[in-house]
């Protein structure tokens, strides 16, 4: 069914955050909140049948809360996709332009065995830049993106374009 009332009543605007003009997602009351916890938990399992994931990959870092109860619920392994310089062993990395700057983020080179099909999973989908360097570095692993889940699609930043040949799945539109 449809998760959006209960996502908007678990997710808070803070304005300004992390700078003057964005208005940031909070997602922290939703995870606060067992039972609204759970059920997007379930949403975004919903977007596979469970036999065809071998793993789930979160996004750093509010991916890796959704992203592990995900994939234990789907019987698959979990892989964190993280910001450049935090992973221990040798690394496959992907960069991808901000508006100021650029941000790289990482995955074990030996996380993702060829031929595994992968979900990503993250909180939310906004310029697209973070979720398209993570397919990215599943497609350089030998891996195959067979879904992304998020809980919420920022629309008007047009994410869903950089993603365009992912089955893109989200639990609510903004
Ligand atoms: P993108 O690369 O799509 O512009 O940004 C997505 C990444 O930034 C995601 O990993 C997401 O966690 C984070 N992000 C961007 N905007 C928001 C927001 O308003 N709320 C939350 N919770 N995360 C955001």
């Amino acid at each position: 069914h449809d998760l959006t009332p209960l996502i908007e009543a678990h997710v808070r605007d803070i304005p300004d955050h992390p700078q003057p003009g964005v208005v940031f997602k909070d997602i922290t009351p939703l995870l606060a909140a067992p039972e609204a916890f759970s059920a997007v938990v379930d949403g975004l399992a919903a977007a596979c049948d469970p036999d065809t994931v071998d793993v789930v990959v979160g996004l750093e870092a509010r991916g890796f809360i959704l992203g592990a109860p995900v994939a234990l619920r789907l019987g698959a392994g979990f892989v964190p996709i993280r910001k450049a310089g935090k992973l221990p062993a040798a690394t496959l990395g992907e960069s991808y332009a901000l508006e100021y700057g650029s941000a790289t983020v990482e995955m074990h080179a030996d996380a993702i065995a060829p031929g595994s099909r992968v979900l990503v999973v993250d909180d939310v989908l906004a310029t697209g830049g973070t979720g398209q360097a993570a397919v990215r570095l599943v497609q350089r692993a030998g891996g195959t993106v067979v879904g992304f889940s998020v809980l919420m699609e920022l629309a008007f930043l047009r994410g869903r374009e950089k993603l365009s040949d992912v089955k893109l799945h989200a639990l609510s539109t903004v």
